[in-house]
């Protein structure tokens, strides 16, 4: 499907024309998009058609952090704070070059590890982190990342959001990620109310089937860096429009909202 636009404008794939329609309330109001007279059952089958929808806009949504073991993935989630995916690539290479495992970093030189992690800003919090983590790692775990959320969350610096991103992506256990895009989008979508990570956890888990956890918060981020951004949504270019109740929160003509849509290379910015 594809939009109509100038013929110099070229429509990504996951842009789709919005079926036309006014703004909902909660757009033209600002009130809470969450509608407490939605049964559960309704909201449960509205989040299940949009989850399927963004199966279809987004095929191609994974992890973007590059990664080929557990603990690659969990000192590059950790490093990912405050920074993009694209920018935690470039650095781990050599990260990984000079410590290839949680024995050797644990005993990383610190200079030489703020060095190197430098481009992905608060370098200092962060080689702190990861020399943390390493040497917890070393002390608990013989060195090894442990697949449960019990032990992960005990590791310093690793929250639910870094465990699920593990669990999920080295470990094929379901989770979901509530990053900022993530939370975003659910509360757009009028799922939740909620603004802290582990209820908003909590809640999404009993709309989405568990083995689609994972997949699923791929899409949502996807959808949040690529169309739903936090200060523009491109609304009259999303597929999910008919389902949101927060459909003209931005701009409803295709076209307009079209010049919204980030491409994949300039999606990974927030
Ligand atoms: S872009 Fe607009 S219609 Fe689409 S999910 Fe975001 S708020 Fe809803």
């Amino acid at each position: 499907m594809s939009l109509e636009v100038s013929p110099s404008a070229q429509a990504p794939e996951y842009a789709r024309p919005a079926r036309l329609r006014r703004p909902t309330r909660a757009a033209r109001t600002g009130a809470s998009p969450f509608d407490p007279d939605e049964s559960p059952l309704g909201r449960t089958r509205r989040a299940r058609r949009m989850a399927r929808e963004l199966a279809v806009i987004h095929p191609d949504a994974h992890c973007e952090l590059d990664f080929t073991n557990a603990f690659e993935l969990l000192v590059a989630t950790v490093l990912s704070a405050q920074t993009t995916d694209k920018m935690v690539n470039k650095v781990t290479p050599r990260l990984f070059a000079r410590y290839p495992d949680a024995v050797a970093l644990a005993g990383a030189d610190r200079t030489e590890l703020e060095e190197i992690l430098k481009p992905t800003g608060f370098f200092r919090a962060k080689s702190n982190s990861v020399l943390g983590l390493s040497q917890a790692l070393v002390e608990r775990f013989d060195g090894e990342v442990p697949g449960r959320m019990a032990d992960l969350v005990t590791l310093p610096g690793v929250g639910r959001k870094t465990a699920n991103v593990v669990l999920g992506n080295a470990f094929g256990v379901p989770g979901l990620t509530v990053d900022t895009h993530f939370g975003r989008l659910v509360r757009r979508f009028g799922w939740t109310e909620e603004s802290d990570p582990v209820k908003v956890e909590t809640e999404i888990a009993e709309l989405i089937p568990k083995k689609e956890w994972t997949d699923f918060s791929h899409r949502v981020i996807f959808h949040g860096r690529r169309v739903c951004h936090a200060k523009k949504a491109a609304c009259g270019a999303c597929g999910l429009a008919q389902w949101c109740p927060s459909f003209g929160i931005g701009p409803t003509d295709p076209e307009s909202a079209l010049k919204l849509v980030k491409t994949p290379s300039a999606s990974d910015t927030e």
